[in-house]
């Protein structure tokens, strides 16, 4: 995104190298594109840095290591990595503790988003602790690290307020700490694109009962995709939000939602029928402004009443990207190598302008390749 022009453009940037001796110089093999990024182009959304023409667009990234500095002892020359985006602000604690994404000043960047530079470019330099090492039988889908590690971060969020009410069910196994968690539990994810549909696997993985809300077709991919996972599609077109939470509440307690859609009218209108003691989190971030009369009163009532929570999880740490590496084989080996099955448009590097023109109702992951 380039500073006074409309649309996504190429321009030149300094020849990334190593000044630093924990430095590593990265070339990048392949980016995804998200909803960020479609957002920041439809609504011109630029944060670029002052003394920067542009910023350079992609947060999602494989690549492989070039070159080190002298000082970094645990990637070398030709390791796979991927990269975190946020870098922290310098002041605050948890950015102080590596935990930046829940920044104290709000005066941290990110990389191909907040004021410093993406990932699609032919290379990048960053500091060894904002690099991970991608192992060699993941790399064909580690690309998909970084949205996976905010649905890690989301749900080790419910995890860590359910841990109030232990006795949630008789089973040790599903405690909130650990792999089981899900058991006996019933969720409903808003959005089955690609950060709902990672979320769904990471529920399923826990062994959570899934209800995913879209307004797609039934052989729509998403849907195929859910059905492969043992999620169940409810199509909210025509439905009221009371409508599709009964729905999921047939046959358990509605015990979490995850907003992943960023669909603000129906997510707002699903307060008023959470489930005692539930958990919504909202990972979503609605573009633009929309009003809407509430009867604020009842609303409070019914959180205190209920103890519900409703939060909010943006971002992610390093930690979650560990957890999300370690995961992906795993929800590929439960289910049948399902994460190749998001990979509905690849475009070539010189084909980067058409990567940004899609918009099709059957897309999950947009890639560039970098080769
Ligand atoms: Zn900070
Ligand atoms: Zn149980």
């Amino acid at each position: 995104l380039v500073r006074e022009k409309a649309g996504v453009h190429e321009f030149e940037v300094e020849e990334p190298q190593i000044v630093d001796e924990h430095d590593v110089l990265v070339r990048v093999k392949r980016v995804g594109l998200d909803g960020t990024d479609f957002q920041m182009l439809r609504y011109d959304k630029k944060d670029i840095a002052v003394n920067e023409q542009g910023i350079v667009l992609g947060h999602e990234m494989v690549g492989v290591v070039e070159d080190v500095g002298s000082g970094v002892s645990t990637l070398k020359k030709g390791d796979y990595v991927t990269m975190t985006i946020r870098r922290g602000c310098g002041r605050c604690r948890p950015c102080g503790g590596n935990q930046s994404d829940m920044c104290m000043t709000g005066l941290y960047t990110e990389r191909g988003i907040h004021k410093t530079h993406g990932f699609l470019t032919e290379r990048v330099v960053d500091r060894e602790k904002y690099i991970l090492k991608v192992p060699k039988n993941i790399v064909k889908y580690a690309v998909l690290t970084e949205p996976l590690s905010i649905a890690e971060k989301a749900t080790e969020m419910v995890r860590f307020i359910q841990r109030r009410m232990p006795w949630g069910c008789a089973h040790p196994d599903h405690a909130p700490d650990t792999p089981l968690w899900g058991g006996c539990k019933t969720s409903l994810v808003i959005g089955g694109g690609s950060l709902g549909f990672l979320a769904t696997c990471l529920l399923r993985l826990s062994g959570a009962r899934t209800y995913v809300a879209e307004i797609v077709e039934a052989d729509n991919i998403k849907v195929q995709l859910l059905k492969a996972l043992g999620a169940a599609h409810v199509d909210v077109r025509g439905r009221e939000p009371e409508d599709v939470v009964e729905y999921c509440c047939r046959e358990s307690h509605l015990d979490m939602i995850l907003e992943a859609s960023g669909a603000s009218e129906f997510a707002l209108r699903l307060i008023p029928h959470m489930a005692r003691s539930s958990v919504y989190i909202l990972m979503g971030i609605p573009p633009g402004e929309y009003r809407r009369e509430i009867d604020a009163n009842r609303l409070l009532r019914q959180i205190v009443r209920y103890n519900q929570v409703v939060m909010g999880s943006v971002n992610s740490n390093r930690r979650h990207f560990e957890m999300a590496l370690a995961d992906m084989p795993r929800i590929n080996s439960t289910f049948d190598d399902i994460l190749d099955g998001m990979f509905t448009h690849k475009f070539k590097f010189s084909e980067w302008a058409e990567a940004f023109k899609v918009s099709d109702p059957n897309q999950m992951k947009i890639t560039v390749e970098m080769d």
